[in-house]
């Protein structure tokens, strides 16, 4: 019988910190903990990882459960690659470190990414060029409303940017398959990433590869157990090539890639700072002064605190480049 808490504080469930509670928690080790709690609750339900993706600005009026189930294991193995079964509570990041050290290759570009292997697949992380649906093989589920056990493949994911089935689905995700590949291959296209690599003048293993990101990351990202934050806190601007040429035209100096299909990916931190927000407080919440996509609580910020500042910095966007900004955190 899993143990469920009451009136249980969320503040130390995320990396924003705001301090809201839940009304049932419990945490959950295997597939029969989850079937088992879905089975006796008739509440609205929450699955968190690490909450380094979701913010509580709110009370949840409901139960949280916190995803523990761990392990790794080998499925298949050949000369060219390897298939693992991943636990969905286990650590990103601890999972990219040891695919490195075990000369797996592929999710190199992804390391000092926080959270959970099951979050990484909801968001379809991404860094340095690469994303994880790129070494999926499919995901182990739990329908929540029929107690099914179902594996979801890659194509059926419907991986994007920053989005999968997930963010609406009934699913819990319980374990990842992934195709690592024994080959090295860096992937050093990214141009930051090309550029340090180049001026670090090191030969190009996986390792240095890693070794380089976690050196950029640590420039640009602040840590969350140190400065309270979730990453990005805005997506990156899609928009067409038609909409980018009328853009450019008024704002040279904004920076497009090519996002394919007739499509121009925009930073949204590039317009933040255009608006001369980059470094801006406002009611403990603080735009960050080394990467304006990040926002950062100084420890006493409320969830209206943080939804006034992200009106304010939605107009302030909409009303310079009539482009509506769209937020990559989860907000409850
Ligand atoms: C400092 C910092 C840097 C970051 N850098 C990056 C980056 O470079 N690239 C990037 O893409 N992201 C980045 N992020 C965002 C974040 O790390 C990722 O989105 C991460 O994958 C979230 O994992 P989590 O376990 O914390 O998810 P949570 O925030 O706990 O959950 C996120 C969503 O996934 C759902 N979920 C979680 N686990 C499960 C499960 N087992 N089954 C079903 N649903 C589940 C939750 O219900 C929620 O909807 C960064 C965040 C921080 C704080």
């Amino acid at each position: 019988m899993i143990h469920v808490e009451n009136n249980v504080s969320l503040r130390n469930f995320h990396t924003f910190r705001i301090d809201s509670q839940c009304k049932h928690y419990c945490c959950v080790k295997t597939e029969d903990d989850i079937i088992d709690v879905i089975h006796q609750t008739d509440e609205n339900i929450f699955i968190l990882g690490n909450g380094s993706n979701t913010i509580f600005c709110n009370d949840f009026h409901g139960l949280i459960i916190h995803n523990k189930i761990n392990g790794i294991e080998v499925l298949k193995e050949t000369a060219n690659d390897i298939t693992l079964k991943v636990g969905a509570g286990e650590q990103w990041s601890g999972f990219v470190d040891w695919c490195i050290c075990n000369n797996y290759f592929g999710i190199e570009n992804l390391v000092m990414i926080p959270g959970t292997i099951g979050g990484a697949i909801v968001q379809n992380i991404g860094a340095y060029g690469v994303e994880v649906s790129n070494v999926v093989d499919g995901v182990n589920v739990i329908d929540n409303k029929t107690f099914k056990s179902l594996y979801i493949s890659n194509d059926e994911c419907r991986f994007s940017y920053r989005d999968s089935i997930f963010k609406c689905s009934n699913y819990v995700i319980t374990n990842v398959v992934f195709v690592l590949s024994k080959k090295e291959r860096p992937n050093i296209r990214y141009k930051s990433l090309n550029d340090a690599i180049k001026s670090s003048g090191c030969n190009v293993t996986a390792k240095d590869v890693s070794n380089v990101i976690k050196q950029l990351r640590s420039q640009r990202i602040p840590d969350p157990n140190i400065v309270y934050n979730s990453g990005s806190f805005f997506k990156n601007v899609i928009i067409s090539k038609e909409s980018c040429y009328k853009l450019l035209a008024k704002y040279p100096d904004i920076k497009a890639y090519d996002n394919g299909d007739g499509l121009v990916k925009i930073s949204t931190g590039q317009l933040i700072e255009l608006c001369g927000l980059r470094g801006f407080e406002k009611n403990n919440i603080r735009i960050h002064d080394g990467n304006a996509m990040i926002l950062t609580n100084n420890g006493k910020a409320t969830g209206k605190d943080l939804t006034d500042m992200f009106d304010y910095i939605r107009g302030k966007v909409y009303n310079k480049f009539g482009i509506t900004i769209e937020p990559e955190v989860l907000m409850i």
